[in-house]
């Protein structure tokens, strides 16, 4: 099933047809919030059944007449892996501001956190802010939600807890020009998190490692990989992360990134696209504040 919100925090399902709103099923106070995703994934599995039937009663609304949201839009922690991929690590050395060894992987460092209101949705602008001679990257990824609280799981259990999965760039302002801020803060500035077009659930995505994700910048290929090429993969980024902390359900954690990472500029159009989860097509801005 492919989830959406849209519009003012209405929450739908979508089909060929376009988006069935299910938003009556979300109990108060959290229908009609950007909270109210959190609540249809805590209760999913009691009511499975009921968002099947108000959905078949829907009538389909065209995706081109809503503005969709980031399909969770709140997420009480938004967990990030950092340097996942082999051809990505490589890569960045070299690049002004990265350490000159290898970059040490989640195995070794975990994970780091981006701001949630860093999120937009899957149609809304990246907006670069006004820090010149700085360069600003794309990382195209797949980001898994959590559907059930993972506290201290193993990795041959974590995917139980997994509710399924959606696309992120994760936007990031390289260090360089004798800056070198903390990570977060690099990757949290507003609009630095593109999120969606929707929230798949676990159901039809049985081995995410199977998955292509690909980026294209002004229609050039630019990243093209397999989800199975992480050097960390889902499984045992939740069974790291959930020693640390209780994931909660809702919450958002981002894989990393494969090769082919580059700059952006004003004026680019975004292509992100990851197999059975759908894609993102984002202008990029200069930020006007
Ligand atoms: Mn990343």
């Amino acid at each position: 099933m492919r989830l959406v919100v849209y519009n003012d925090w209405r929450i739908g399902v979508q089909t060929d047809a376009g988006i069935h709103d299910i938003s009556r099923l979300i109990a108060a106070p959290w229908g009609g919030t950007p909270y109210a995703m959190n609540w249809l994934v805590t209760h999913f599995d009691g009511i499975r059944r009921d968002v099947d039937r108000c959905a078949g009663e829907a009538a389909p609304v065209s995706l081109s007449a809503v503005r969709l949201r980031p399909p969770v839009p709140v997420p009480m922690q938004l967990l990030a892996a950092p340097a996942n991929n082999a051809a990505h690590s490589k890569e960045m050395r070299g690049i002004s501001g990265s350490p000159a060894g290898p970059l040490r992987t989640p195995r070794e460092v975990g994970f780091f956190l981006k701001a949630p209101g860093s999120m937009i949705g899957p149609a809304d602008a990246i907006e670069l802010p006004p820090l010149p001679g700085r360069r600003f990257d794309h990382e195209a990824e797949l980001a898994l939600v959590i559907g059930r609280e993972a506290r201290a799981v193993s990795r041959e259990r974590a995917l139980e807890h997994v509710f399924g999965y959606t696309c992120l760039i994760d936007v990031t302002l390289r260090a360089g020009g004798g800056r070198d801020e903390e990570r977060p803060m690099r990757k949290s500035y507003a609009t630095f998190t593109p999120v969606g077009p929707a929230l798949v659930t676990a159901d039809e995505v049985p081995n995410p490692s199977e998955l292509g994700v690909r980026l294209w910048v002004n229609g050039d290929l630019r990243q093209n990989a397999r989800v199975a090429e992480l050097i960390v993969g889902v499984p045992e980024l939740i069974e790291i992360a959930s020693h640390v902390l209780p994931l909660q359900p809702g919450d958002l954690y981002t894989t990393g990134s494969p090769s082919g990472v580059g700059p952006l500029a004003p004026g680019d159009t975004l292509v992100v696209e990851l197999d059975r989860v759908g894609r993102m097509t984002l202008p990029v801005r200069q930020r006007e504040w």
